[in-house]
């Protein structure tokens, strides 16, 4: 059995120690002043991370849950939404706009590519009944970006909400909010937030907010107007809130942000170019081509190699826990996450179990120095000029 054991999952992922300090502390009552000076103090950093004025809502429970709570809250049956969908949480929203009794337009892009901008802007100008558009920002099943940016200017321009789903892409890509015009900003705690699953955040924009408050949500519990009216007033959520995972993402945004959002997506794309360049150099397809999200790289198996055997001998001979395909592309795939709290070490560790993998599945993996050649890339990475690199910040 291997000694130590590398979390390279798209979520659930490591956790610093500190975090894990702090979510072992003893229990603090949510309705006295040490824990709304923590909360108060969380709002400042998630307002930072998601570029926002505005709240940045906590909510009780997975990533899924804030996508509900989302869709309950700014869509009354009956409206009609498009979704993006290129992939498997694409197709999740379908499903939750669908059980919320709306008409769903799909406009959907083969796995392992992006739906365009442009595509969705024809979309909106045949169908002027569309008031909201849904999408990932990373798909996580296919490793691939989302043209956010353009999306959400082509919805401004159109008068339709933009609603982001950036649970894999929070605290991994630049993603700011009120600059590029997002009207609905969510994530969950188990990915770039370096925190254990069941805490969701979620924020809109002014114009969401005036759409929220016309909207009856039909929800008890996940009342967006309440909670924000709750948090800004009192600094407190309506109901007992995960009091150990706020106490958590006080200390994970610390972590974070200690030496800025450039570093942090610095670090994000550096870790992505590890794991493309040491895929191309073995002779594996990325799955994702020009649209890559920075929080996971997705690799195509050579045709006839098993995937699940590859994700076995990983995890059994090197400790390493990668993810495989979704759907159709089970056994296909194999999804490299490198999310929150993980290292150069830990992808490089993850491309040689990779490799290793695909030769005890009786595959054979293209040149040698595919260490030496990805850690180059990630040493560039981190060094190119501003210039030459894609936008590290907000702007
Ligand atoms: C992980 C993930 C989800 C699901 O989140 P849960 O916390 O499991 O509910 C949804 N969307 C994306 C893009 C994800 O990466």
């Amino acid at each position: 059995m291997p000694e130590k054991t590398r979390l390279l999952t798209p979520g659930p992922t490591p956790l610093p120690e500190p975090v894990r300090l702090a979510l072992a502390k003893d229990m603090l009552h949510h309705r006295k002043s040490e824990f709304i000076t923590i909360m108060r103090r969380a709002q400042e950093n998630l307002r930072l991370l998601f570029g926002t004025a505005g709240p940045v809502l906590p909510l009780s429970c997975s990533g899924t849950g804030a996508m509900e709570a989302a869709v309950c809250n700014l869509f009354q049956p009956g409206e009609k939404v498009l979704v993006a969908e290129a992939g498997k949480f694409g197709q999740r929203w379908g499903l939750i706009a669908a059980a919320r009794e709306l008409e769903v337009v799909t406009l959907s892009a083969p796995w392992g590519k992006a739906v365009a901008a442009r595509d969705i802007e024809e979309k909106l100008r045949e169908d002027p009944a569309i008031t909201g558009v849904l999408l990932q920002h990373s798909e996580t099943s296919t490793g691939v970006l989302h043209p956010v940016r353009e999306v959400a200017a082509v919805c401004r321009r159109l008068a339709t909400l933009t609603v982001v789903d950036g649970i894999s892409a929070v605290g991994l890509c630049p993603c700011p909010m009120d600059e590029w015009g997002i009207d609905c900003l969510l994530t969950g705690s188990q990915k770039g937030l370096m925190l254990p699953p069941g805490l969701a955040l979620l924020a809109l924009s002014p114009r969401a907010w005036k759409k929220a408050e016309k909207t009856r949500s039909g929800c008890f519990y996940f009342n967006l107007i309440k909670e924000r009216d709750s948090l800004t007033g009192k600094g407190q959520t309506n109901f007992t809130p995960p009091v150990n995972l706020i106490v958590g993402l006080d200390e994970s945004l610390a972590f974070l942000l200690k030496d800025g959002l450039e570093a942090v997506y610095r670090k994000q794309w550096a870790l992505t170019m590890l794991a493309r360049t040491g895929v191309s150099a073995m002779g594996l397809n990325l799955f994702a081509g020009e649209h890559f999200a920075w929080g996971i790289t997705s690799v195509l198996l050579p045709e006839g190699i098993d995937g699940a055997l590859v994700l076995r001998c990983a995890a059994e001979k090197f400790g390493v826990y990668m993810a495989g395909g979704q759907e159709h592309l089970k056994g296909r795939l194999v999804r490299i996450g490198h999310m929150g709290h993980v290292d150069w070490a830990d992808v490089a560790a993850g491309l040689f179990a990779l490799n290793q993998g695909i030769k005890e599945a009786g595959g054979f993996c293209g040149s040698r120095d595919y260490l030496e050649r990805s850690l180059a890339a990630w040493r560039a990475a981190l060094t190119v000029p501003p210039g030459e690199a894609p936008s590290m910040t907000h702007s």
